[in-house]
């Protein structure tokens, strides 16, 4: 697995906003931007990604450069819970 990042091919359509779990996608500059810091792929709350299931444009794809395994990502979500 791998984090996920947003292409070109996004037509700010806004829909991954909301679904997201963790606050993780923004707008920063006019593009939609997924935070690395808090992106969990969703684990710890949905079995898929929920910004994925919900792109109509298939534009959110894994990043080979931000490589995660299952267990850093449960770790960051219990992380990020216990900040919250
Ligand atoms: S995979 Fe889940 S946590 Fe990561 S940006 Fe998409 S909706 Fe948010
Ligand atoms: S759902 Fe896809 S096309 Fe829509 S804003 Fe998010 S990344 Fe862009």
């Amino acid at each position: 697995m791998a984090l996920l990042v947003i292409t070109d091919d996004c037509t700010d359509c806004d829909a991954c906003i909301e679904p997201c779990p963790n606050d993780a996608i923004s707008i920063i500059e006019g593009l939609y931007i997924i935070n690395k810091d808090l992106c969990t792929e969703c684990v710890g709350h949905h079995e898929d990604p929920q910004c994925v299931e919900v792109c109509p444009s298939d534009c959110i794809l894994p990043d080979p450069d931000h490589e995660e395994t299952p267990e850093e990502l449960q770790a960051k979500y219990e992380s990020l819970q216990s900040a919250a």
